[in-house]
């Protein structure tokens, strides 16, 4: 056998906090710095060959239903890998599903959004019920008995994943199920019945979920209709006495990628619930959970694009092709700083999110920015990862579509976060609607990308341009019942977002990063694929710092 010869070596036994100097500066940055230490504990973690071999068998080993026990009975259990419990032990360990609600201090949010980026960045699967674990706590709240009852268990540190009822366990997930057959974006069209027990809150649901994900939660936060319209309730997987609830996993669903994490279809045949915030009021009650998971949304595509550029990164560090290493060829480097600009500008975008988020308790402004921003970041950071993860991909050659890369998983997982929590289109009405009916949120986005007018000449024409995108969208819409600006909408949100990013950019990166994200995308100067940069961009300055973490060690 002949030695083998300029493959890479597989990259592990790195921090993935540590090595992300943008991540890090934001952390300090939005008032997070007293969680640095528990960010970095976790990065260390998370770069190690144990937890990417928990990723890869999580991954290999998919989630089996059980919906029959040996004697018949219904069971309706999901069955994991031990892989999958470990990575929900350590995401659940690092309080990934409940920081802001244990720590009231200022840069909570911003401190999880980092948790939160870095691990998808391993395994994003399980992320899932952890975020819907996160999020689902804030309209529980508006029901102070049930809030009583589950918060303890929901803010637990400590990931209980036995079957049995919750009253038993020392901890609680929560799923989500408003997607049904006939429709998800429209949940209008739900069929699911609640029908009440008595004068009580608690009520009996007869129909189905379509998408159910994380079906081994321990209670569901679903929408039914009961006579005075869709309302939110809270499902249990065991009735308060402790009795199996009457609700039935038909099937996993066989999905593209994240498939560590089991979705499923559900049937409910008089299944326990309990009425959660107004009834009728059910889309309300349950936004908050969204807005929340619209937020991991925008995060974890972040985490995917830097895992991406990463492994992009060190793979060039290390191959050779015609004499030299490949992060030395000049066409490399164009389409490395490309996506190094775009994964810097994905990081900034969602820890300025974070920290509205943050902030929004107690700042008007902060709260309308938080409703648009959330709004148009989701959308154009999940339109960009897959485009992002398929070009780093390509940066490792055939390497790259092979299983053993890791890139597969990425590239797979990539479009998954501009589907679910509101579909691209859906997400655009959305920043439509906030527009129009809050206009606050109009204040709130002008007023930001106003404060970086002046500090580079072509962001504000493009800044100006947006602006004047934007009042003709409201102008289009008020007037004519929607539709010109309907058709405008992607073309708005990814303005905002990109306006926005610049900003940040020239706020926040170094000069010679802001000039070359500036330049290509907001001037026109940039083609439709990565690696388009105008040539007088300073590929050193973008490229050095960023790929210095991955270089091979010296000698
Ligand atoms: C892996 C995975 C896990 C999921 N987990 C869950 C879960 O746990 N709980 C849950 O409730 N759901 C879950 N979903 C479902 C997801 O939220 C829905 O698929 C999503 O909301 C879209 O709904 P739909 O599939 O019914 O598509 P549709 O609503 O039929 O939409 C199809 C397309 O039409 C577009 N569209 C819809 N309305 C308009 C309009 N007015 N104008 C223009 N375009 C429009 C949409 O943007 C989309 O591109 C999951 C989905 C996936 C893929």
């Amino acid at each position: 056998m002949r030695d083998t010869l300029n493959q890479v070596p597989q990259l592990s036994g790195y921090n993935l906090f540590l090595t992300d100097r943008t991540l890090v500066e934001a952390v300090n940055r939005e008032g997070a710095s007293w969680a640095l230490e528990q960010v970095s504990e976790l990065g260390q973690i998370l770069g190690t060959e144990e937890a990417q071999t928990w990723a890869v068998e999580a991954n290999e080993n998919v989630p089996a239903l059980h919906t029959h026990d040996r004697n018949g009975n219904r069971r309706d259990e999901v069955l994991f890998h031990p892989s999958w419990h470990s990575l929900m032990k350590t995401s659940i360990g690092h309080r990934l599903h409940s920081l802001p609600w244990i720590e009231k201090k200022k840069g909570s949010h911003v401190a999880r959004a980092a948790l939160m980026m870095i691990t998808a960045q391993n395994e994003a699967g399980h992320t899932c019920p952890v975020s819907m674990t996160f999020s689902g706590l804030a309209p529980l709240r508006v029901e102070p008995d049930l809030a009583r009852e589950w918060e303890p268990r929901v803010l637990s540190s400590a990931y209980d994943p036995r079957f049995m009822p919750v009253h038993e366990k020392r901890g609680a997930l929560l799923g989500m199920g408003m997607t049904e057959k006939q429709g998800g974006s429209d949940v209008r069209a739900n069929t699911t019945r609640a029908e009440r027990i008595g004068n009580s809150r608690e009520y009996l649901i007869t129909g189905h979920k379509w998408f159910c994900s994380a079906p081994m939660c321990d209670a569901f936060l679903i929408l039914a209709q009961t006579e005075k319209g869709l309302s939110c309730f809270l499902l249990p997987r065991w009735t308060p006495s402790g009795d199996k609830n009457k609700f039935f996993i038909q099937r996993l669903k066989d999905k593209m990628g994240n498939r560590s994490n089991a979705s499923s279809e559900m049937e409910f045949q008089g299944a326990w619930a309990h009425l959660v915030g107004q009834e009728g009021r059910g889309v309300s009650t349950i936004i908050e959970m969204v807005n929340y998971t619209r937020l991991d949304c925008g995060v974890a595509s972040a985490g995917l694009m830097r895992q991406a550029l990463v492994q992009a990164l060190h793979h060039c560090s290390h191959r050779q092709a015609f004499g030299k290493l490949l992060i030395d060829h000049l066409l490399m480097r164009n389409v490395l700083a490309d996506l190094a600009l775009e994964s810097e500008a994905a990081t900034l975008l969602v820890m300025r999110l974070a920290s509205a988020f943050d902030a929004r308790e107690s700042d008007e402004h902060e709260k309308a920015f938080c409703r648009i921003a959330t709004a148009f970041s989701k959308y154009w950071l999940c339109k960009r990862t897959p485009v992002h993860v398929g070009e780093a991909l390509e940066c490792l050659g055939g390497n790259g579509y092979v299983e053993d890369s890791g890139m597969p998983r990425l590239y797979r997982e990539a479009p998954l976060y501009g589907i679910w929590e509101g579909s691209g289109n859906v997400i655009c009405l959305d920043i439509l609607r906030a527009l129009t009916r809050e206009p606050a949120t109009v204040d709130a986005v002008l007023h930001e990308l106003r404060s970086a007018l002046g500090k580079d000449s072509r962001l504000d024409t493009y800044l100006t341009q947006t602006e004047s995108e934007l009042t003709g969208c409201l102008k289009q819409g008020l007037k004519n019942g929607g539709g010109e600006a309907e058709i405008q909408a992607r073309r708005l949100a990814e303005q905002l977002a990109i306006a926005l990013q610049g900003s940040l950019m020239l706020r926040y990166s170094h000069p010679d990063v802001a000039d070359a994200f500036v330049a290509s995308r907001t001037t026109g100067d940039h083609g439709q694929t990565f690696g388009t940069l105008p040539a007088n961009v300073k590929f050193t300055s973008i490229l050095d710092p960023v790929a210095a973490p991955f270089r091979p060690a010296a000698g």
